[in-house]
């Protein structure tokens, strides 16, 4: 591996050549299935022909023009989100974190513009990730991301996640949001309560504060749901989601009401790429395989497939596998031996997936996978519980 590239991550030296559906080839010619997704974000998988058709036909046209004029591919792509969720207007830009600043900009302007200037702190909830930038890391209060670059960026009181008492008590008069992720995903898989996510809404009525939703992860589609907080019934008024939305092509948004909004006007917030037109013309490509007939139906039976047999695996394996997790396409299994270890075994029999918070590791396959494939990575989960529980390393087997 190079020295030329700032070494911040601990990569797996892998290199994938080609990718197709959920499964990647690596250089030296084996094959996995993919069940990290590039971190939740090949929602589509590796190079669906519908997106790599549209990537090239917009790719020979225009790629990038700025924001200095009017982008159809995008008015069309933030009309199409609209029309199929809470909001009103969309923002866009190339990554989540940019997603979530984006709102946090916005719910501090919506109280400025509507008299009340002090509300600019945000409630937020431990265990939390919203990505890299100061303030994300904030808003998160992750101590081990926060570490070596202080000072911290104000603004930011945590409470306990799915905490509801403690929420209500750390509302001051000069909160102005709540913001959580309704499956928090890098915390390890842990989903609120469907009823405390209502709670949250009336609380938001209450104090008059906007409720805001990362769902960066859990949104465009991978709960079953375009969004995951439709489950609940609720509507936010603020969400920034990405990873999916693009399926790999950087991009992401930041969507909310008209009221919400009403503060973002001309020359206010800016991104040189958000929204560029190959990034649209991916993302509709994208929208239009979501949004067709029957797809989210088959995330959820998947979803329900994957959930079952993860419970199966901590039942049958109750020292290695210690909790099933998540919902949808959005999975997890904390474990007993270090995760990690897991991760490895796994991958050594062909099967990708991520870590997580907690010693869980995130089983976040493509939308599109088949009944099949679950059933293959599952008997892997499966073969390699086995092997550690017997202590033997685990054996390559090509799947
Ligand atoms: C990945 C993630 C982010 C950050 O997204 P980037 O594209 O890495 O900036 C923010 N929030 C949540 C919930 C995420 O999972």
């Amino acid at each position: 591996m190079t020295g030329a590239l700032m070494p911040t991550y601990n990569r797996i030296d892998i290199a994938f050549e080609r990718g197709e559906g959920c499964w990647l080839f690596a250089e030296d010619g084996r094959r996995y299935l993919d069940f990290a997704s590039g971190i939740a974000v090949n929602a589509l998988g590796h190079c669906h022909p519908k997106i790599v058709a549209a990537l090239e036909e917009q790719g020979r046209k225009l790629w990038h023009v700025s924001n200095l004029y009017r982008i159809p591919q995008s008015e069309r792509l933030a009309e199409r989100l609209c029309a199929n969720s809470f909001a009103d207007r969309i923002f866009f830009t190339n990554s989540g974190v940019e997603a979530v600043e984006c709102g946090i900009k916005l719910v501090r302007k919506y109280h400025d513009e509507t008299g009340q200037p002090q509300r600019w702190r945000i409630v937020t909830c431990e265990g939390a990730f919203h990505g890299r930038t100061l303030t994300a890391l904030a808003a998160a209060g992750n101590p081990k991301y926060l570490a070596g670059f202080a000072p911290e960026v104000p603004g930011f009181d945590r409470v306990a996640f799915g905490n509801l008492n403690e929420l209500r008590a750390a509302v001051t008069d000069e909160t102005a949001a709540i913001l959580m992720e309704p499956i928090q995903g890098e915390g390890g898989i842990r989903a609120a309560d469907l009823d405390f996510m209502r709670a949250l809404r009336e609380t938001c009525d209450e104090f008059g504060l906007l409720l805001f939703l990362d769902e960066v992860q859990c949104g465009m589609g991978r709960s079953g749901k375009l969004f995951a907080h439709q489950w609940a019934g609720i509507e936010p008024d603020v969400l920034a989601t990405a990873k999916g939305i693009g399926s790999g092509f950087p991009l992401g948004a930041c969507l909310a009401t008209a009221k919400a909004a009403q503060g973002m006007t001309a020359g206010t917030h800016g991104s040189t790429y958000g929204g560029n037109p190959l990034a649209a013309a991916v993302g509709n490509a994208v929208l239009d395989e979501v949004l067709a007939d029957g797809f989210l139906e088959r995330v959820e039976a998947r979803g329900r497939q994957l959930g079952s047999r993860l419970e199966r695996l901590v039942a049958k394996h109750p020292k290695v596998y210690a909790q099933a997790r998540g919902a949808g396409l959005l999975r997890g299994i904390q474990c007993h031996p270090p995760a990690g270890k897991l991760l490895e075994a796994l991958r050594q029999s062909g099967l990708l997936t991520v870590p997580a918070a907690e010693n869980v590791l995130r089983i976040v396959p493509p939308l599109v996978v088949s009944e099949a494939e679950i059933d293959q990575a599952a008997d892997i989960l499966d073969r390699v519980a086995d092997a550690i529980g017997t202590d033997t390393q685990a054996a390559w087997v090509t799947p």
